[in-house]
């Protein structure tokens, strides 16, 4: 007896009927027209042709595993289910709060559709304080124009909910081992811990899908059970704090950026308004995180006077990845978001580009698949990675150099701040930040703007502190 399964070595039984299925369609798609094209015997082949079609597409449709539903998962998963692809939405906390300033650029309202509710607070101004406690003030000038805050459970629970109505099955679990295939149309199995039943234990279940989605944050398990590689991170520390009415309304529609060695050695501490209170933070380097709490120290003194009659209502820290992970597509499986590392250097920006390396990375997984009738491969899933480093590698590298020139000392954050208050500065970041698009100034502007961020360099020396 042959020990043969009926469908072959390396095949599944789900993989049987879907090659059946393709040779069956293969071969009717290949018989000669009938003599007679308008006759009632093509008509009805047609028509038979057509329903097999369809049928067929549901039987070849590709399984994507997405694991985690922030701003990244979700993004990826609605492309993906809407365009009828078998799509699994994988989430741990379907209440989570995810520790999060959560300020979003205005392009990306429009781009992901989201509604006026998402957002709570439309920020116009920013203030920025050097070191030596110089202000600086950036408004918005136009009237449409506005930075967009937002609580990250109302933002992640609206975007998830939509994927699910798009048609992604939405599983309550946490994903925590992966069972790798030896070749290149075998299916991943998925281990996870079910929490839809089962109590707070869960029920252990698995699940066979052809692509995986990690996009499950900064510390991912998809990155670790394909060894993606560590990345540099930075740790950030968040006080949300209650203060009074008065000293809310400062807040309104204002975010402050404060620099200096006291509030953060290689990054910056911030104060933006939320909902109903402020959140409270910094962040740095993990070579120094062990004096954090020491930093976070540093800007409850330097805002004391703006806090005072506070009340903290929530402390949270998190890890912020600082660079791109070594490995970002392995086999089948493709990392996005935080879990691959995209926050960008010098704004500690994630959301946006967690949202938009989901969509590029589902929209290249339809599109390499033939709309989930194929199993891609790895070197199809690396033309995501191709197109992302082609559109923002650029914006990367500016960040990082900006973070190395100016966050390095006092004297260089002095002139940071005071290079901001320039016009044509404040013109050319807003725009870079709103829109995504870095709009590249006349080169008059260009040679006024270098010429300013020379003499600033020099000048911060004198008014460090
Ligand atoms: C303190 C702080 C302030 C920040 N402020 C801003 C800001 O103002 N603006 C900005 O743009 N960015 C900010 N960021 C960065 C931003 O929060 C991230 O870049 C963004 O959340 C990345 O989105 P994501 O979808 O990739 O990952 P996440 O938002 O981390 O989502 C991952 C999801 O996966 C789920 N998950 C994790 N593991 C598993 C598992 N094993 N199984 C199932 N589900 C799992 C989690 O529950 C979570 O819902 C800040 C970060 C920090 C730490």
């Amino acid at each position: 007896m042959s020990a043969v399964p009926p469908y072959g070595f390396g095949l599944n039984e789900s993989h049987y009927v879907k090659y059946c299925f393709t040779k069956l369609l293969s071969s009717i798609s290949t018989l000669p027209d009938l003599p007679h094209p308008q006759s009632e015997q093509q008509k009805v082949r047609d028509t038979m042709l057509d329903k097999l079609l369809k049928i067929g597409r549901k039987l070849l449709t590709l399984r994507v595993a997405v694991v985690g539903s922030g701003p990244a998962g979700s993004s990826a998963a609605e492309i993906l289910a809407s365009s009828g692809i078998e799509t699994y939405l994988f989430e741990r906390k379907l209440d989570n709060a995810k520790p999060c300033g959560g300020a979003i650029p205005l392009c990306m309202v429009s781009e992901f559709d989201l509604p006026p509710h998402i957002i709570d607070r439309r920020v116009r101004k920013m203030k920025m304080i050097s070191p030596s406690n110089r202000e600086v003030d950036i408004n918005l000038v136009n009237e449409e124009e506005y930075i967009g805050m937002c609580r990250r459970e109302v933002l992640d629970g609206f975007m998830r909910d939509r994927a699910a109505k798009l048609g992604a099955n939405l599983i309550n679990a946490t994903v925590h081992k992966l069972d790798i295939p030896k070749n290149n149309t075998d299916p991943y199995t998925i281990h996870y811990v079910d929490h839809t039943e089962g109590g707070a234990q869960g029920i252990a279940k698995t699940l066979n899908v052809d692509v995986i989605i990690g996009a499950d944050g900064a510390n991912s398990r998809i990155a670790k059970e394909i060894d993606a590689g560590d990345y540099n991170y930075a740790i950030a520390f968040q006080e949300r704090i209650r203060l009074p009415e008065d000293k809310m309304a400062y807040y309104n529609d204002m975010a402050e950026m404060y620099v200096g060695d006291d509030v953060s050695t290689d990054f910056y501490a911030w104060v933006f308004p939320k909902y109903d209170h402020v959140a409270v933070g910094t962040g740095t380097m993990q070579v120094n995180k062990a004096s954090i709490k020491q930093l976070q120290a540093g800007i409850r003194a330097r805002a004391a006077r703006k806090l005072l009659g506070g009340q903290i209502i929530k402390v949270e820290a998190h890890p912020i990845p600082e660079h791109p992970r070594p490995r970002r597509v392995v086999g089948r499986v493709a990392l996005v978001g935080d879990a691959a590392g995209y926050v960008t250097k010098s704004s500690g920006e994630g959301i946006y580009f967690a949202a938009k390396s989901a969509r590029m990375c589902a929209e290249t997984i339809v599109e390499v698949s033939n709309g989930g009738t194929r199993i891609p491969t790895e070197a199809d899933l690396k033309l995501y990675l191709k197109r992302w480093d082609k559109k923002y590698g650029l914006t990367y590298k500016v960040l990082d150099i900006l973070q190395t020139v100016f966050y390095r000392t006092d004297a260089t954050r002095e002139a940071f701040v005071e290079m901001c208050s320039d016009m044509d500065v404040q013109r050319l970041t807003f725009d870079s930040y709103l829109y995504k698009t870095v709009v590249p100034a006349n080169p008059i502007t260009q040679l006024k703007i270098t010429a300013k961020t020379l003499a600033s360099l020099i000048r911060g020396n004198a008014l460090a502190p």
